[in-house]
């Protein structure tokens, strides 16, 4: 179906209520008009027919028997009348001179229609026109002897009629193309402040300024009260909008400055516990492990602040700053980083990058990024497996770098939960985390214009490709 306008739709109804208004009317001037031009040809000829009946002289011949004796009919013809007397068989008596040569028709079936004795009309074809005809019988005691005719052309009542029908339908036409054309600039008028509505509305949308409100001065119709109705409703949504933006500015604060306040003493505790654990006096073994524990809890707690902190600044709209650096620049400081961070365990680099290719970033935020998924891959793989490290141009014109295990994969349907905030696989529960290491993953590709993904390898194992837009140098 086509999605037509309001403003098409109101002025097609309203054109088409119109058309059906003036069709009924025309129709009805038109049968009107016809049938007083046709009672009026009726008329005419009934009259015409009684005067030449009135005439008629009946005279009693000395053999008893009656003789008819008809006037000049002539007399009684005008330029458009024609009259014909017939006998009982239908051979004409006499016909008005203006005939010419032609005759009114006669058929069978008005002979017999005479033969009952009454007068009526018929419309007959002479040619190609339509007469209208008065047959009238002529009797005499009650014995028909012929039959008078009076017609009369129906060309002019014909011709007036087709030019009232000319007028009537011309402009007929011509008035709804006007009211059409009307009512189209009507409806626009009618529904401009509907469509200024919608446009605040729309602006209101995509700026995000709920401040605004409709511009209507018109009168308080339905369409002002809604446009009350819709600025109040802004008004609330306002009020209720900023509330809500108050207490979320109150809590990212809270979270940023908990953040901070928490990490000195947290480094306090761990300078001191691996201090002391690093003396050569500490010799208990329970004082040992339990300084060993609280350093661990302390490490724990320091990534877990980093990592609400980063977020908390991703919250409050931080923009990292970036840098073009070259990409053969680039991988020669992640390669040696990760190779710090794998410790022990194998770790497999390659890189396949043509040379002269630069991307923009922010090294530190990269590292960390680099630094989530490693971390991840070596937590979450058992320690005798090795971890893959890659990064080459893929597709064209995008750098991927890809952190690839073999430990438990990725379960089904979590390939894209794992990147939200505190989501935490099955299998990751007895293992250490926060589960908000993915969350900045992604925040710190999207913030370089990037994308990250998970997947699942073939042969076991996870796969973390992050994609960053390239610039040529
Ligand atoms: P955390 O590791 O602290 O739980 P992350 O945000 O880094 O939080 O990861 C979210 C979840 O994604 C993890 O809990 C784990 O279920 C899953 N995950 C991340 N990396 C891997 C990986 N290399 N192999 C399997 N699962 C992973």
């Amino acid at each position: 179906m086509f999605r037509l306008s309001l403003r098409l739709k109101l002025t097609m109804l309203y054109t088409g209520v119109l058309c059906l208004a003036l069709a009924l009317f025309a129709l009805a001037i038109i049968f009107t008009a016809g049938r007083i031009l046709y009672r009026d040809v009726d008329a005419g000829i009934s009259s015409t027919a009684a005067s030449v009946v009135r005439s008629v002289a009946v005279r009693q011949s000395p053999f008893s028997l009656q003789e008819i004796t008809l006037p000049n009919i002539n007399v009684f013809a005008t330029p458009d009348t024609y009259l014909q007397v017939v006998d009982s068989r239908g051979l004409t008596i006499s016909r008005s001179d203006n005939l010419g040569r032609q005759y009114l028709p006669l058929s069978e079936d008005t002979l017999q229609a005479a033969g009952q004795n009454k007068a009526f009309y018929e419309t007959v074809r002479a040619g190609t026109q339509s007469i209208r005809v008065y047959n009238v019988p002529l009797s005499v005691d009650g014995r028909l002897i012929g039959i008078l005719q009076v017609g009369r052309t129906l060309a002019t009542v014909d011709l007036l009629l087709d030019k009232i029908r000319l007028i009537v339908f011309t402009g007929g036409a011509a008035t709804v193309f006007i009211a059409g054309l009307l009512g189209w600039f009507l409806a626009r008028a009618a529904l401009h402040p509907v469509e200024r509505i919608s446009r605040t509305a729309l602006s209101i949308r995509e700026g995000g300024d709920l401040s605004k409100r409709i511009d209507y001065s018109g009168p308080q119709d339905e369409l002002g009260r809604m446009v009350n109705t819709l600025n109040n409703m802004f008004g609330r949504l306002e009020v209720m909008y900023n509330r809500l933006q108050e207490s979320y500015d109150l809590q990212r604060r809270f979270v940023s400055d908990a953040s901070h306040e928490l990490r000195t003493p947290l480094t306090t505790i761990r300078g001191n516990t691996e201090f002391l654990l690093q003396l050569p006096n500490l010799e208990t073994e329970t004082a040992r492990e339990a300084m060993e524990d609280i350093a661990g809890e302390a490490r724990r707690l320091t990534r877990l602040l980093d990592h609400m902190l980063a977020l908390a600044r991703a919250d409050a709209g931080f923009e990292m700053e970036k840098h073009l650096v070259p990409v053969d620049e680039l991988w020669p400081e992640i390669a040696r980083q990760a190779r710090f961070w794998a410790g022990g365990r194998v770790l497999d680099l390659s890189c396949q990058l043509p040379a002269g290719k630069q991307v923009a970033t922010n090294a530190d935020y990269l590292s960390q990024l680099v630094f989530i998924l490693l971390d991840n891959a070596l937590k979450y793989s058992l320690p005798d497996t090795g971890v893959e490290l890659a990064m080459e141009e893929n597709p064209p014109g995008w750098l991927a770098l890809t952190v690839a295990d073999r430990g438990p994969g990725i379960a089904p349907g979590d390939e894209s939960l794992i990147f939200n905030r505190f989501y935490r696989g099955e299998e990751a529960r007895p293992r250490e985390g926060s589960g908000l290491g993915l969350a900045i993953a992604r925040w710190i590709a999207e913030q370089h214009q990037g994308n990250i993904q998970a997947a699942n390898r073939p042969g076991g194992g996870s796969i973390f490709t992050v994609r960053l837009p390239l610039a040529k140098s």
